[in-house]
C-alpha cells in the first residue's frame, strides 16, 4: 500500500535471506489511513453499540418545566419557613397532569414525582414531613427553602445543548441520553463490510459430513465473530478450492460487492496448492507484505485494490484466529469508528523458565493466574502446535516472546495479551 517504506521488500522471498517484516510494522501498514469508512442514518431503536457520524444537540429541554423530585406537597416556601406551618390543599399535580391553577398564600397542591409545579409554588414538601388533618388541611413539619426537590425547567440538558459528539459510541447510556433528547434517527458510522472467503480443496463446511481426506472448515466462524464483536458485518463468500480461477472469482465477488476488507483463510504460504498471492494478483490486488516475522502465522498477506483491503491468513486455525485477533480485529474497529483499539500488552512474571527465541516474535498460548501479590502470572501452555484449537481455547492470554528474546528464568517478567 505504501510506497514510502524502507521496510523490507513485499515480493515473496523465495530465499527466505531478507528479514521478515516486523509484526508492529505489519499492523502499522495495515492501520495505515483506516478510519470510519463512511455515513449513514439509522433509527435510534438499531442504533445500540453504533458510532455516532455527527455531534447530536438536544431537540428539546430536560426537564421541559419545573418537575417535583419528590411525592409531597408543592408549596411557597415562604408559607413554610419555619415550621410546623398548617396549609391548605386545593388540588393535585400528578406526572402527565398538571395542576392548572395557581397557589396562594397558605395553599399547598397534592403533587408527585414527575408533576410540573404549579404557578405560584417554589418548593415542594415531602410527604415524610407533613402531617395531613382533617378538611384538607396538612402542617409541615420541617422548614422548606425555596427550589427545595424542584428540578428546574432545562435542570439536565437545554434545546440546541449538545450533548454527544461525533465518535462518542452509542453505549446504553448515550442510547437512552439521544432518545431523551428526542432524536428518532441518528447519524452513525457504516458498519464496515467483510467478505471471508476459506480456500482449499479439502474443507468441507460444518455440519456435513468429510469425505476420507477431508476436514471441517472452522476458521471462518471464529473470523466472523471477531468482526462482529469490532462493529464490522460479514459477507460470507464460502469455501473456494485450491484452483486459481475459482479462488480469484470469489475476490471479483468481494470487489464487486463493495466490501471494505476481504480476509481470505488458507493458501497463503509457498506450497504448490498455496495460490492466494497468485489470485489476489490476478485480480490487481497490490500486495504490500506476504510474510511476518511472527510465530504462529508468518504466511499473511495484506494488499490493496481500489477501496478494498485484502488481509491473507495461513489456514492453521490458530495462525488464522491469532492474526486475526491482532490485524484483523484493529482494522474492523478503525473502520467502525472505534478507533484501531489494538491488543495492549500487560505486565506478568513466567511461572517457568522458557528458551530463547529466534527471529520472529511469538505469541504463545498460556494460562493466567495471580501470585499472593496480585501479579499475573503466566505459563505458557506445553502444546504449541498451529493447528491446536483445544489448546487454543484453554489459553487464557498469547504470551508475547519478541525477536532475539534471551532465554528467561522462572519469576522473570514479561509481556501478554489477555484473548
Ligand atoms: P493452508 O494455509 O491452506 O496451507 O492450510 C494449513 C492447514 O490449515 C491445513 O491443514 C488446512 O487443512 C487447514 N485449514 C485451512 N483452512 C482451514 C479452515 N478454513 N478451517 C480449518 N482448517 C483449515
Ligand atoms: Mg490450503
Amino acid at each position: 500500500m505504501s510506497s514510502d517504506t524502507t521496510a523490507p521488500s513485499s515480493a515473496p522471498a523465495k530465499t527466505g535471506a531478507s528479514p521478515l517484516l516486523p509484526v508492529d510494522e505489519a499492523l502499522a501498514r495495515v492501520l495505515a489511513g483506516a478510519g470510519p469508512c463512511g455515513h449513514e442514518s439509522v433509527p435510534l431503536v438499531e442504533a445500540a453499540e453504533r458510532v455516532l457520524a455527527s455531534d447530536l444537540k438536544a431537540r428539546r429541554r430536560q426537564p421541559p418545566f419545573d418537575a417535583s423530585a419528590m411525592d409531597g406537597y408543592a408549596v411557597r416556601a415562604t408559607d413554610a419557613a419555619e415550621a410546623p406551618a398548617r396549609l391548605a390543599v386545593i388540588g393535585e399535580a400528578i406526572a402527565g397532569r398538571r395542576f392548572d391553577g395557581t397557589v396562594g398564600p397558605g395553599q399547598a397542591v397534592r403533587i408527585f414525582t414527575g408533576a410540573p409545579v404549579p404557578q405560584g409554588a417554589d418548593a415542594v414538601l415531602i410527604q415524610e414531613n407533613a402531617e395531613r388533618h382533617d378538611g384538607g388541611e396538612i402542617a409541615a413539619l420541617e422548614p422548606v427553602r425555596p427550589g427545595q426537590h424542584v428540578r428546574r425547567a432545562g435542570f439536565d440538558f437545554e434545546e440546541g445543548q449538545i450533548l454527544l459528539t461525533a465518535g462518542r459510541r452509542l453505549d446504553f447510556r448515550a442510547l437512552s441520553l439521544a432518545a431523551a433528547m428526542n432524536h428518532p434517527v441518528v447519524p452513525v458510522v457504516r458498519r464496515p463490510k467483510v467478505a471471508i472467503l476459506s480456500t482449499g480443496s479439502e474443507l468441507v463446511p460444518p455440519g456435513t459430513i468429510p469425505g476420507p481426506d477431508e476436514i471441517v472448515a472452522s476458521n471462518h466462524l471464529g473470523i466472523a465473530a471477531l468482526v462482529t464483536a469490532n462493529g464490522g458485518i460479514t459477507l460470507p463468500l464460502g469455501i473456494a478450492e485450491d484452483d486459481i480461477g475459482t479462488i480469484a472469482a470469489r475476490i471479483r465477488e468481494a470487489i464487486e460487492s463493495e466490501a471494505d476488507v476481504l480476509v481470505t483463510l488458507g493458501g497463503a504460504s509457498v506450497g504448490d496448492h498455496d495460490l492466494v498471492a497468485a489470485a489476489l494478483k490476478s485480480e490487481n490486488v497490490k500486495l504490500d507484505f506476504w510474510k511476518i516475522a511472527m510465530r504462529p502465522g508468518k504466511p499473511m498477506m495484506f494488499g490493496t485494490v481500489g477501496g478494498l483491503r485484502v488481509l491473507g491468513l495461513p489456514g492453521n486455525p490458530v495462525s488464522s484466529l491469532i492474526g486475526g485477533f491482532l490485524f484483523l480485529a484493529p482494522l474492523v474497529a478503525a473502520l467502525a469508528g472505534r478507533g484501531a483499539a489494538a491488543p495492549v500488552p500487560e505486565e506478568g512474571r513466567l511461572s517457568t523458565a522458557i528458551k530463547a527465541n529466534d527471529t520472529r516474535r511469538d505469541y504463545l498460548r498460556a494460562r493466567l493466574s495471580r501470585d499472593a501479590d496480585g501479579v499475573a502470572v503466566v505459563t505458557p501452555l506445553g502444546v504449541q502446535d498451529s493447528s491446536m484449537m483445544s489448546a487454543m481455547v484453554e489459553a487464557d492470554a498469547l504470551l508475547i516472546r519478541e525477536p532475539f528474546a534471551p532465554a528467561a528464568e522462572a519469576g522473570a517478567p514479561c509481556r501478554f495479551l489477555r484473548l
